[in-house]
């Protein structure tokens, strides 16, 4: 179980239409537009969270958001060259670094092919309705730290309530949805990726409240 270790509603701005804005401490640095990261489409909406691990041990929220950035450098006849962003990233320490307006395309869950689960829910490109987050962590074994999981559980939360999500069924792991070994740790630990979830079905009654 994840300890509450603070409770700050503070923490929220309420918009002035009723909705919800982003947390406060969302640092918002958002990628250039550009082919590679942030080719700058429109979601067709969105229907689910998908949540992935960095897979680099230690490296920070702004390291990995630079690492979007800095592949806009590519050549466009590079046959190899990456495609690759999410639009949040949450710290080691809790830190959330937002690269992409939530209704824009990221390139985070693309494959050749999709689980049957993914293809009935999500089409045939998921990366056309979903908002990838991106969780860093200290160890090769993917654990995550209690600031990145308590920080992850409000993004998520309110998200979902942003976009009239249902946490149990609209916050997929990356594995869900290609078989990829992502995150890592809630795929070795399933039944904490179910906590998970359930912590943040808690935080979205609290910021109904
Ligand atoms: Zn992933």
């Amino acid at each position: 179980m994840i300890r509450e270790k603070y409770i700050n509603r503070d923490y929220y701005i309420r918009a002035s239409s009723g909705g919800y804005a982003l947390p406060m401490n969302i640092q918002r640095d958002l990628l250039t537009v550009n082919i590679f990261s942030r080719p700058g489409k429109k979601l067709s909406g969105v229907k689910a969270l998908v949540v992935h691990w960095t897979g680099n041990p230690r490296t920070t929220a702004k390291q990995n958001r630079d690492y979007f950035e800095s592949i806009k450098m590519q050549s466009l006849n590079d046959a190899s060259a990456r495609y690759a962003s999410a639009h949040f990233i949450v710290g080691i320490s809790g830190e959330v670094i937002q690269c992409l307006p939530s209704d824009e395309l990221a390139y985070h869950v693309g494959a050749k092919s999709y689980t049957p689960e993914a293809l009935g829910c999500l089409g045939t490109y998921p990366n056309n309705c979903t908002v990838g987050i991106e969780l860093c962590h200290r160890e090769a074994d993917g654990r995550f730290s209690t600031e990145t999981l308590l920080a992850a559980k409000e993004l998520c939360a309110l998200l979902c309530v942003q976009f009239g999500l249902s946490p149990v069924k609209d916050i997929w792991r990356h594995f869900d949805i290609t078989g990829k070994d992502c995150p890592k740790w809630f795929v070795n630990h399933p039944e904490e990726f179910e906590s998970f979830k359930d912590i943040v079905i808690v935080a979205m009654d609290r910021l109904r409240k």
